[in-house]
């Protein structure tokens, strides 16, 4: 069967791909000037830059785990964010060290309370 897969990011470059090794014949359009949607980057002075946004790969689901890693290679990476509010440096998401932080308090509860 022929196939028109309307934009080339994960979800129509995953798709093209599993289509075409059953079988059809794909054809992938986008109406951006390069592939993958808003997971693109593009090489400034040798670094990978995020055009849409910085973007990270997570999944909990190992066959989803398996099936990219026959593309690329991945490195390990942790997402630590810290906001800077007014000079002050807090971590993001919120956990007990920024409540802690903003208000002094040390349990849930008093958080909770706080909140
Ligand atoms: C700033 C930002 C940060 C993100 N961070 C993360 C992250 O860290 N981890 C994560 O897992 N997800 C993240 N996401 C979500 C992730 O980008 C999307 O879940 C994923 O890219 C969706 O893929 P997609 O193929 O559905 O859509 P897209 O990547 O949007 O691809 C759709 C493509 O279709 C094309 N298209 C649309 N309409 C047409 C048309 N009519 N004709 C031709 N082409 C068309 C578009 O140009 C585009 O290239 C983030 C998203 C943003 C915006």
């Amino acid at each position: 069967m022929k196939i028109l897969v309307v934009g080339s990011g994960l979800f129509g470059a995953v798709s093209a791909r599993e289509l075409a090794l059953s079988g059809h014949e794909i054809k992938v359009i986008d109406k951006r000037d390069h592939v993958s949607g808003n997971i693109y980057t593009k090489q400034v002075e040798g670094i990978q830059v995020h055009q849409y946004g910085a973007h990270i790969f997570h999944t909990v689901n190992k066959r989803v785990w398996d099936y990219v890693q026959q593309f690329a290679e991945f490195n390990r990476y942790t997402n630590e964010v810290v906001a800077n509010y007014k000079g002050e440096l807090y971590n993001l998401p919120f956990n007990m060290n920024t409540f802690n932080k903003m208000w002094g308090v040390i349990t849930p509860d008093e958080a909770q309370a706080k909140i």
